[in-house]
């Protein structure tokens, strides 16, 4: 049992359900990891509220009514609302915020078994790359603790790369579940807009906000994200009424006759040479397990930056316009009048970037420039999503870069916001199009820093992107592969 905390979701749920181990042991040997933050991962951590659950699930388990996966911790990205742990969403604006429930994903999760060990650290909003957006200080790389973990979710990529929690929870709104996956060297997915219920998710852009697992492998996605999906139509109006699928169940395809799409956009240049000689290498692999590699194209790929950089601003200046410092959060000491209150609050609560896209989504949206920025970025959104369906026609997966560099230096952006945002490039096609996505991770690039190909699939085909990565990571080993002295 001593390497309890290098198990997989799916061992330690055996060993649970088998008794070999109680929830109580595992939650204490996940605590003890967690002391001292590392990585500053953590915003919320409180063992008697974690081993609250841990006991209600060993009674479950004593009882014979347990959940598939009682006992298994897990962590949640802090824009996840829950009742026994604050919320921040990263930002000064909620600190010690409490809410009166929990979002449907943790609750979900619970009913599966799992036990909540805390809080992940994020970028504020989830508006980020890098994790340098938190308001409660950066996140750092397991891999290299020099380098930024990626981000938004930054603090569930390097929680479960440094084996604090054996998954997380995540949300990608232009790429932030995939792109720190892919810079920890571990497995994320987001799946199809809808799939997940947005309920009790704090809203950055809302049209394309959707929550997914991070965990070290396909086979431990596909066990979390069947316990975290599923229609929730009366608590949120997009979510999809298609039934809950057992991703499990089909891990077991070859993928002899698989087309795997290859987009030539997304290997022009930018593409470090490093990142692209670790993702052909990865192609080749699938190649020689049967599948067919077609070329595709996606033209649009550029433009995505742009018509993403409008509409998630313009829906957050419309979502973040509830913190008014009256309702909850931080409200300012200092002030005159109901207008004064509103503005100083705000000021005083929101980080630079937020602000900044605050400002930004104001402007699209404003009389005389909004036909000029939001509705155009809207059709050319539409063109995009159109794109993928003329390339789903010639292949059933895509597969690419998450990224153009492995993670960066920290501080190496700080005063580039427009960096940042171009780094995005190969995750927000996906996003904008709400299609299921994710990141395997496929070895190393320059620095001895982790890469992750992309999968993108077809609407609702999750199942089929878990299976691709399934069947690569059978035959290798990178997401076995533990950061130095983890
Ligand atoms: N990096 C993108 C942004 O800053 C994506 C963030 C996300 O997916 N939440 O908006």
């Amino acid at each position: 049992m001593g390497d309890l905390h290098n198990l997989s979701v799916k061992a330690l749920a055996s060993l649970l359900q088998s008794k070999e181990v109680s929830a109580v042991e595992v939650a204490t040997r996940f605590l003890a990891r967690t002391g001292g933050n590392p990585h500053h991962a953590f915003l919320d951590i409180d063992s008697e509220a974690t081993l609250v659950q841990a006991r209600a699930s060993d009674a479950k388990l004593a009882k014979g009514n347990a959940g598939p996966l009682e006992g298994v911790p897990i962590a949640h990205k802090d824009v996840f609302v829950t009742r026994d742990f604050a919320t921040t969403a990263g930002s000064k604006i909620l600190k010690d915020y409490r809410s009166p429930f929990d979002a449907t994903v943790v609750s979900r999760l619970r009913t599966a078994g799992m036990v909540t060990l805390g809080k992940l650290n994020c970028d504020e909003f989830a508006m980020g790359s890098a994790n340098e957006n938190s308001a409660y200080g950066a996140v750092t790389n397991p891999c290299d603790t020099s380098r930024i973990p990626g981000g938004s979710s930054g603090g569930s990529a390097a929680a479960v790369a440094a084996r604090l929690t054996p998954a997380a929870t995540g949300t990608d709104t232009g790429g932030s579940i995939r792109q720190p996956a892919s810079f920890c060297g571990i497995t994320g997915i987001k799946p199809t807009y809808g799939r997940a219920s947005r309920y009790g998710m704090i809203a950055y852009a809302s049209s394309l906000d959707q929550a997914g697992p991070l965990a070290r492998s396909a086979e431990d996605c596909a066990l979390l994200l069947s316990a975290m999906c599923g229609p929730d139509l009366d608590r949120d109006s997009t979510s999809l009424d298609v039934p809950v699928e057992n991703f499990s169940a089909t891990l077991g395809e070859p993928l002899q006759g698989l087309r795997i799409g290859i987009p030539k956009e997304f290997f022009g240049e930018g593409l470090a040479v490093d990142v692209r000689t670790t993702i052909d290498a990865a192609l080749q692999t699938l190649k020689a397990q049967g599948a067919k590699l077609v070329p595709i194209t996606l033209p649009r790929t550029e433009l995505a930056i742009p018509v993403y950089y409008i509409i998630a601003p313009a829906e957050a200046s419309s979502n973040l316009s509830r913190f008014d410092g009256v309702k909850f959060g931080h409200r300012t000491k200092n002030y005159t009048d109901l207008v004064s209150m509103y503005k100083k609050s705000r000021a005083e609560g929101f980080g630079e970037e937020v602000k900044r896209r605050i400002m930004t989504g104001a402007y699209v949206l404003s009389h005389g420039y909004y036909d000029a920025y939001y509705l155009q970025a809207q059709k050319i959104r539409r063109m995009i999503a159109d794109d993928f369906q003329r390339a789903f026609e010639e292949c059933d997966v895509i597969a690419g870069p998450v990224a153009p560099t492995v993670a960066w230096k920290l501080g190496n952006n700080a005063s580039d916001p427009l960096a940042d945002y171009l780094a995005d490039i190969f995750t927000l096609p996906a996003s904008l199009a709400g299609l299921p996505c994710m990141s395997v991770p496929v070895g190393m690039g320059e620095s001895n820093m982790p890469v992750g190909i992309q999968l993108i699939g077809n609407y609702l085909q999750e199942a089929r992107l878990l299976n691709v990565a399934h069947q690569f990571q059978l035959v290798t080993d990178f997401h076995n592969a533990k950061p130095e002295g983890v």
